[in-house]
């Protein structure tokens, strides 16, 4: 993803001011750091406006916490990675603050909960193209796999093949499904579909709309007389992460048409910038709920602002995980691991804890993407992700207690007791002593990230309830 890239480029501008060393950092310094982290958002598609702005707010906030009374000219005299942290801490507020509109701006929408018990009836829109129909089946199949009794509605009359697309997925993911071919009016499918649906106690009913009219004014007449008929929770605007600075302008049109409320961003596992994908966050003042990833139905991501921009920046997802971890956990013992985290502790056991229960939640490489500066080489791919996260567990469960508390450390190099254990720890799970190194190694990225964060208080720090 190119975002990556983004990521890549601002790292280094922020690196620069830490190189700095001792001594003074001019404005004009300052100014050009800026320009730089400026010009890798604009190349990465977010809005020049969005860009403008959230420069501004960086530089003031920047030269606001590091006043220096002497000099006019100089923004401050203590040692430059003051001025690093600084800005890096801005720039990280200030693309969280575009990411996620419920902060201060008035009237930005919070991300709507689902509701237990009660019908959630939510209308998915977006250009046809966007991914809308993919869409719908992934997150169908989120909620379902988390216990929600979850239904699918046709109101897409207008493309052929929208019916039988998400009947097909309907049928594999075993999601009701309700449309019509003979009816031709979407107002009539999508009330009768809902009200039924209403009827035999779904609490997760989402509505698909036509992404394409043969004009564009009937498009979102259509779609303000459905809403008005199924009267929706929430409206679901998908939007195509390849479209580029466009993507601004669909949805500003769409929500002066109807009420966005959320954002899915997809294709953000192709070549996409990504970045004027972002940007529909603000025509929208919407947050952004799940990113689509690939084509399957499992390539859908919960969206958490703070995780993602500490993804961008390198920091990796410590939050993104826990988050995903917190849904398949009893809250007591999370609650418990994150107070540890907060002190900046993470033994092997917890994180064989952690890996025991993300078994349970599909697709590995995702998870595994998260852990902090997980290397690409150790990246594998779908089900090659699993097999690899259970041969450390098998690792681990040859290790004795004060190995996997970190009583004793396996780390010390060059120490033949440590050398025997390990040699010891391979041949009780049938691997080679490198790939128990491998396992060190995850570990040592893992509690060095955890113990960044929870420096940064970033562990713990709004958890983010999102069933
Ligand atoms: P709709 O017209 O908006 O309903 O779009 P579809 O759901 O039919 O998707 C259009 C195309 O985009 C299909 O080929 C999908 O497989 C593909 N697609 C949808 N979401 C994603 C995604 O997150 N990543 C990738 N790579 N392809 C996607």
């Amino acid at each position: 993803m190119v975002l990556a890239e983004l990521g890549g480029k601002l790292r280094d501008s922020l690196r620069k001011l830490q190189t700095g060393g001792q001594g003074d950092v001019t404005k004009a310094q300052l100014q050009q750091i800026l320009n730089e982290i400026a010009r890798a958002l604009m190349e990465a598609d977010v809005s020049v406006k969005l860009v403008m702005t959230l420069r501004d707010k960086v530089q003031s906030k920047v030269e606001h916490l590091l006043r220096n009374e002497e000099d006019e000219e100089v923004v401050t005299r203590r040692h430059s990675s003051n001025l690093s942290k600084t800005v890096q801490r801005a720039v990280v507020d200030e693309l969280v603050a575009l990411l996620s509109p419920g902060g201060d701006v008035k009237g930005a929408k919070k991300v709507y909960t689902m509701k237990r018990g009660k019908p959630n009836v939510i209308l998915f829109l977006g250009l046809q193209g966007a991914g809308k129909t993919t869409t719908i089946a992934k997150f169908a199949n989120y909620y379902q796999r988390r216990g929600w009794k979850t239904a699918m509605v046709c109101a897409d009359t207008f493309r052929a093949g929208a019916f039988d697309q998400l009947k097909q997925n309907s049928t594999k993911l075993r999601v009701p499904f309700y449309g019509s071919y003979t009816e031709a009016d979407p107002v009539i499918i999508a009330e009768k579909g809902v009200n039924q649906f209403i009827k035999e106690r779904y609490e997760i009913i989402i509505v698909d709309t036509s992404g394409r009219h043969k004009q564009e004014e009937a498009l979102f007449e259509e779609m303000q007389e459905i809403a008005a008929a199924v009267q929706p929770d929430n409206c679901v605007l998908v939007v195509d992460a390849t479209q580029g600075q466009a993507v601004y302008d669909q949805a500003l049109a769409f929500h002066n048409a109807v009420d966005v409320g959320s954002v899915i961003i997809t294709k953000l596992d192709g070549h996409a910038k990504g970045g004027g994908a972002l940007s529909a966050v603000s025509a929208t003042q919407s947050p952004i709920i799940f990113l689509g990833s690939g084509e399957h139905f499992d390539d859908l991501e919960p969206f958490n602002a703070q995780s993602f921009v500490s993804k961008l920046l390198g920091f990796g997802d410590i939050r993104g995980l826990m988050d995903a971890m917190n849904s398949v956990s009893d809250g007591k013992s999370q609650e418990e691991l994150m107070k540890k985290m907060s002190r900046g502790e993470f033994t092997l056991r917890d994180m064989y804890n952690q890996f025991s229960k993300v078994m349970n939640l599909g697709p590995m490489n995702k998870l595994m993407g998260m852990i902090p500066g997980m290397p690409d080489y150790l990246m594998p791919q779908g089900e090659e992700s699993t097999h690899r996260l259970r041969k450390f567990m098998v690792m681990m469960d040859s290790m004795s207690n004060a190995e996997l508390d970190g009583k004793v450390d396996l780390r010390t190099k060059y120490d033949p007791q440590v050398e025997k254990r390990i040699r010891r720890i391979a041949a009780g799970s049938g691997s080679h002593p490198n790939e128990v190194k491998m396992l060190l190694v995850v570990h040592k990225q893992f509690e060095g990230m955890v113990s960044k964060m929870g420096k940064s208080g970033i562990v713990g720090k709004n958890a983010q309830a999102r069933q």
